[in-house]
């Protein structure tokens, strides 16, 4: 039980959810509140569509002048949704928001949420007006919920290129998807109700395949939710689950509550929001906080597996420790080395700074995509993994109880991981460049060959 509490302080203080002020937050704040505040009493129209059109938040195509470790910037624009169907309900071909609510979960592991079951949803009640036929939200819960939208739907037109998987693929195996909008999370094993609640930002609950968005405050710079860079983080938990778990993480599932095994699930999302984006900067626009959003930065990152074992990826914050993100720091390693071996791949050099094409990061992230179909199979059937005992990681259906001082224990299993998942990537130089990247950022504790 309070190893339970004790997880949603750490990891979710790690996963970066305290909101504060920022100096700069007037940029985008002064743009909510002036269209918000222009708007007097009203009746209300009806918006011309589908397609409907609205005043949305979009995220700027990263230029040529800029690093991949810079952080885009963002703009306000009419945005035209692609799959939404129905406005007044936010319910389209994919998604479906669902308003408040109480989530019932068992446990919350980072962005990750293990949803039970759910109840007591209110309805949408969009407020907007519609000028010149374009929605123009009235109230800062409409707004962050149909720039959250607009973000999915954003994904929904490029995922096929990001990952070989199209929305109709992701349909099937998950049907419709809701996104809960504002629930309360209660945990079951201790109704700390309002714990998860005021920490998470946004999540993916596997299992149920369903998304957790929080509007959260007006001071953000840019909203998380309505953040492409989150929500495509959130998005590649989800596209992990059908590779990784083909589908459906099992209940109570040893491999995917290790902590390593966590760790390269976060870094497999980086790397999908940057697929997508372009930048590895997938913070620091919503949180910009102690080192938080350099921290995970993974293609700036200089720190390696035996800088932060022993204890040190758990440490306190003010420790000095170059990476205190508990398991992410796993997960950037994990996609820093992916991001150098796209960057020093000599044949065919794949095109960061391209989405598209036979070799842009699409094609990258597909091949990594599939390489993960087979990966979980292969580290059951290799006799390698450690034994669990060892870390006292006995119950199944919570995270386990490992952290970064069991790197040896954790090397096993990330050494299980990489063997299984290298042998899925053809044969050639990007196998190559990527296990000599992994053999790099992880060296010999952290990629145990046995
Ligand atoms: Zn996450």
């Amino acid at each position: 039980m309070a190893s339970v509490i004790l997880n949603i302080k750490v990891f979710n203080l790690k996963e970066n959810t305290i909101l504060y002020i920022k100096k700069d937050f007037f940029k985008i704040t002064f743009f909510i509140f002036v269209f918000i505040l222009l708007e007097g009493c009203s009746k209300k129209v009806t918006a011309p569509g589908p397609p409907y059109s609205a005043h949305v938040i979009q995220m700027n195509s990263m230029q040529p002048s800029q690093n991949y470790s810079d952080a885009p910037t963002y703009n306000f624009q009419t945005g035209t949704f692609t799959w939404l169907q129905n406005l007044d309900q936010l319910d389209g071909n994919y998604f479906k928001f669902i308003f408040g609510g109480v989530l019932t979960a068992n446990y919350v592991s980072g962005s990750l949420v293990s949803a039970k079951s759910f109840s007591q949803s209110k309805s949408l009640n969009l407020r907007y007006k519609v000028i010149n036929g374009v929605v123009v939200p009235k109230d800062y819960s409409t707004m962050a919920m149909l720039f959250s939208y607009y973000q999915l739907d954003t994904i929904a037109n490029n995922i096929q290129t990001m990952t070989g998987y199209s929305m109709d693929t992701i349909k099937q195996k998950y049907g419709k998807i809701n996104i809960f909008f504002e629930p309360k999370i209660e945990l079951v094993n201790d109704g700390s109700t309002i714990e998860a609640s005021t920490k998470l930002n946004a999540a993916y609950a596997p299992g149920a395949h369903q998304f957790i968005m929080y509007q959260r405050s007006t001071l953000e710079n840019v909203p998380l939710a309505a953040n492409l860079q989150v929500v495509a983080h959130e998005f590649g938990h989800s596209i992990w689950e059908l590779a990784f778990d083909g589908g459906q993480a099992p209940d109570c599932d040893r491999l995917n509550l290790e902590y390593a095994i966590r760790g390269l699930n976060e870094g497999f999302a980086d790397m999908h929001s940057y697929t997508l984006t372009g930048s590895t900067n997938v913070l620091q626009n919503s949180i910009n906080i102690e080192n938080i959003p350099s921290q995970r930065n993974f293609s700036a990152i200089t720190f390696k597996y035996d800088d932060i074992s022993g204890g040190k990826a758990d440490a306190d914050s003010n420790s000095g420790n170059p990476c205190t993100q508990s398991f992410y720091c796993i997960g950037t390693l994990f996609a820093n080395a992916l991001f150098n071996a796209q960057a020093n791949n000599t044949s065919p050099t794949y095109v960061q700074n391209s989405l598209t094409g036979t070799t842009g990061r699409g094609a990258f992230m597909t091949m990594i995509t599939t390489a993960l179909q087979a990966t979980k199979a292969g580290m059951l059937n290799s006799g390698n993994l450690p034994d669990p005992s060892t870390i006292k990681f006995t119950d199944f259906c919570r995270p386990s109880p490992g952290d970064s001082n069991n790197s040896t224990y954790n090397g096993r299993i990330l050494g299980t991981f990489f063997n299984s998942f290298l042998k899925q990537i053809p044969l050639g130089a990007t196998r190559t460049q990527i296990c000599k990247q992994l053999e790099d950022n992880f060296g010999t504790t952290g990629f145990q060959l046995t």
